[in-house]
This record gives structure tokens, sequence and C-alpha cells, in this order.
């Protein structure tokens, strides 16, 4: 009888270790640390497998960190350059992007690039420049 207990044993191990290296492996591509997250799940099971779906994707959270510092650093240049670049880059906004907006709706010029909002936006749509 005892060896159908090992068997048993063995088979629970094998589909926990299997189900613990998918687990780790979505860890991984979260950015954590795959061998940490992989005893975490062998050895808790149910639990850490619902840790890791709830965690944030830090690998999104750093490519998002970026894109803000480049837009930061992009909007901080753009202020202090002189008022020639202020104008071409009402230009670019102006043929580069499509606002979308509702042509039957009167608009509310933005003071800062010149795009045109909708009358209910309080913020540009393309500067973030508040609109009285
Ligand atoms: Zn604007």
């Amino acid at each position: 009888m005892t060896i159908v207990y090992l068997i048993i044993l063995v088979a629970y191990l094998a589909i926990n270790g299997f189900l613990a290296s998918n687990a780790s492996d979505v860890a991984n591509d979260k950015g954590y640390e795959k061998a940490k997250w992989f005893h975490m799940c062998f050895w808790l099971g149910p639990i850490a497998y619902v840790i890791i779906a709830a965690m944030p994707d830090l690998s999104i959270r750093n490519s998002l960190d970026e894109m803000l510092n480049i837009l930061k650093s992009g909007n901080s240049s753009e202020g202090t350059s002189s008022s020639t670049a202020q104008a071409s880059s009402s230009i670019v906004g102006k043929s580069s992007y499509t606002p979308p907006i509702d042509p039957n709706k009167p608009k509310k010029v933005c003071p800062q690039c010149g795009a045109r909002n909708n009358r209910e936006n309080t913020k540009c749509f393309a500067c973030g420049e508040p609109l009285d």
C-alpha cells in the first residue's frame, strides 16, 4: 500500500512543481525574481498564485515612468526655448493629430498650443493647459 502513497506524493510534487514553474514565469514577466517566486508558489500554493495575479506589472510601470520622464523633459525644454519653437510645436500639434472633437459643438481654443477643444473640456487634450 505504501507504494500507492509514494506515487501520489511524487505526482503531487510534480504537478505542484509544474504549476509553481508556470506561476513564477508570470512573476518573472511582471519584473519579479523568478527563483524566489518559484519557491513561494511551491510552498504556499494557491496563496502565492493569488499574490502574483494581484501584483502590479513592474515592467509596464518602468516603461510608463520612462515615458513620463521623456514627456517631462520634452515639456521643460519647450518652455525654456523661444516663441518660434512654441509656434512650430502648435503647427505640428494641429497637423499631425486629429483631435477627438464633436464638430457640432462650439470649441475652446487652447491659449497655450492653439488646439481646438470641446466646450466642456477643463483641460487641453493636446498639452494639458487648463482652459477657462
Ligand atoms: Zn493646448
